[in-house]
């Protein structure tokens, strides 16, 4: 015997004509025509499009599975109407025990799905096999289906049936419940996603079961088929999720769904006869047109408002582009102006306060020796912000440029070395220029730029150093084609985070404030931006406040 069919297969005849095509027949009420077939082809549309749109989602899937368990049920179910026998009865009736807690299942299958992404786990999965396994089990025994009553063309139902199968919808559907409220605890981001959603997957199996539980509790199947007729308010709030949160990211979907349910709606309704059946399907098909196409007439002017706003914000921005543009030349000639007629004029206040400080038009009186000084110091502090700024500016718009030439490092450090001793001594420091060079030292690279750097880097030792030594120290490494130019002081040091920010723009480590010396911030910057457009690097080391630091310039070498 085969198990899956039930042994409890009744024989008889009920007094009614012969079905033609299994489900058409006169006894049949109109309305069920109208409830079934129709609802059927919607929802089986609706699964296999979700399954189509994304064959491996979780809640595609579930709902696919949904639909097609629904569907079956709902044919099964015309079958059952429309059939005169006892064996068709409750062989149908079998089935649709079996089915009925699939779709709960599948129902919470989605809801997992939706709101959390993943199935329940292997503990969940399987309390839910181990409570569904005993109907398909018992379905051939009598304890579903003991009996076929000829007069009424009902099947009988056991207390399994009755019960167990019940209250396995029962269970799920609170399982439902407790699921949505946890997970609109835990996001509470989602709750009214999450509780629209409930609301669509609830509605939808209660008034599914209220009809077959009267059914099952009255004996009249009338009431069955009326909870049918709720699928399409389960599609108008699924279709509003779907809208409102994109549930399933398919723009189109409510549109579809609503085209191909009308479509089957008004198909079903040439199966009718009756004039006041025909008025109340009437009725339903209004009612879901009105639910639905407000829906879309919703959906649709926001998209429209949407594109308008786009549109306005497209035009808003072509605007401040232009103006963008007009600002960027601005700044050009902003640039410009400042580098030849701010930068020219402070070079020569710096280069005559040197001469005259140096004696070169007459001895000086010694009471204009400090302002002299203090007028060449203020002019190239000056001179050299405004050259900081200026680099800054076309590093950030990429306009910097870069002469390469093949030139002797070595020989260019110690040039540096010499013309800034002077200014070392100035403030009592000795300025060391140290080598250890198993090369010539020659590298290829801008020789302004590089010596910018290096003047930089001894430039700070003298700024923040009050006593001792600066020794520039420069030495290779020839298996890695690499110079390197270390400058070396005495002075202030630097704490660890001072070390982590001194290469960003404006930042000035608070050991610098301290001490009073006046920076923009911006030397380092320059320096590493340009070191690093020539293929090199720098690199700072401190071992502390007060510790003296030490900044290494690293540069390929040309052998
Ligand atoms: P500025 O010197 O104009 O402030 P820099 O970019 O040249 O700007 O230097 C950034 C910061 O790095 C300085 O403010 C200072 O805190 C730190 N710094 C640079 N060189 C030294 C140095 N030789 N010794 C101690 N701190 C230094």
């Amino acid at each position: 015997m085969n198990t899956f069919l039930p042994s409890n297969i009744y024989p008889g005849f009920c007094d009614l004509p012969d079905p033609s095509w299994l489900v058409f027949s006169d006894t049949v009420p109109g309305m069920v025509y109208f409830s079934h077939l129709p609802i059927a082809l919607i929802i089986l549309f609706l699964g296999t499009y979700i399954l189509y749109k994304n064959f491996n989602g979780l809640p595609n899937r579930s709902l696919f599975l949904l639909t097609l368990c629904y569907a079956t049920w709902v044919i099964l179910d015309s079958i059952f109407w429309a059939s005169n026998r006892g064996d068709v009865i409750t062989f149908v009736w079998s089935m649709q025990i079996i089915v009925e807690p699939l779709i709960y299942i599948c129902a919470l299958y989605l809801m997992y799905g939706l709101i959390k992404g993943k199935d329940p786990g292997f503990a969940r999965n399987l309390l839910i096999t181990i409570l569904y396994l005993p109907v398909p089990l018992f379905v051939p025994s009598k304890l579903m289906l003991y009996a076929f009553d000829e007069a009424t063309c009902l099947s009988l139902e056991g207390p399994l049936a009755t019960y167990y199968t019940y209250g396995i919808e029962v269970v799920i559907l609170i399982w439902i419940i407790i699921f949505a409220i946890r997970e609109s605890i835990i996001q509470p981001v989602r709750k009214d996603e999450i509780r629209i959603l409930t609301l669509g997957i609830v509605c939808l199996l209660l008034m599914f079961s209220i009809g077959n539980i009267l059914g099952s509790a009255t004996g009249d199947w009338e009431f069955a088929h009326i909870g049918l007729f709720t699928m399409p308010i389960f599609l108008s709030i699924f279709a509003y999720s779907i809208i409102k949160f994109e549930t399933f990211k398919i723009k189109l979907f409510n549109t579809l769904v609503f085209v191909f349910a009308l479509i089957a709606l008004n198909f079903s309704t040439l199966f009718i006869t009756d004039i006041s059946t025909f008025r109340s399907i009437a009725f339903i098909i209004l009612v879901f047109v009105c639910v639905f196409g407000i829906l879309i007439i919703r959906s649709t002017s926001r998209e429209i408002k949407q594109r308008e706003e786009i549109e306005t914000l497209v035009a808003k921005l072509e605007k401040a582009n232009e103006r963008l543009k007009q600002v960027d030349k601005l700044k050009s000639e902003f640039v410009s102006i400042a580098s030849h007629q701010l930068r020219s004029p402070l070079t020569s206040i710096a280069g005559y306060a040197s001469l005259l400080r140096e004696g070169n038009f007459g001895v000086l009186p010694t009471k204009m020796k400090e302002p002299i000084e203090r007028i060449e110091h203020s002019a190239r502090f000056m001179a050299e912000s405004i050259e900081d700024y200026l680099n800054v500016s076309r590093i950030e718009s990429g306009n910097m440029k870069y002469h390469l030439t093949d030139f002797n490092l070595r020989e260019e450090t110690e040039k540096l070395c010499n013309d800034l001793r002077s200014e070392a001594l100035r403030k009592g420091l000795i300025l060391l220029f140290r080598t250890d060079l198993n090369s010539k030292g020659v590298v290829n690279g801008d020789l302004g730029k590089i010596q910018q750097v290096i003047h930089n880097l001894i430039n700070n030792a003298i700024k923040y150093s009050q006593r001792g030594s600066i020794t520039v120290y420069i030495r290779d490494d020839v298996k890695m084609k690499l110079i390197y130019v270390e400058v070396i002081d005495t002075g202030i040091g630097m704490t660890r985070s001072t070390l982590h920010s001194i290469f960003q723009k404006f930042e000035r480590g608070d050991e610098a404030n301290n001490v009073n010396v006046a920076g923009t911030g911006l030397g380092l910057f320059v320096a590493l931006k340009m070191s690093e457009a020539m293929g090199g690097t720098i690199t700072a080391h401190s071992k502390g406040e007060g510790e003296g630091s030490r900044f290494v310039v690293e540069l390929p070498l040309v052998m």
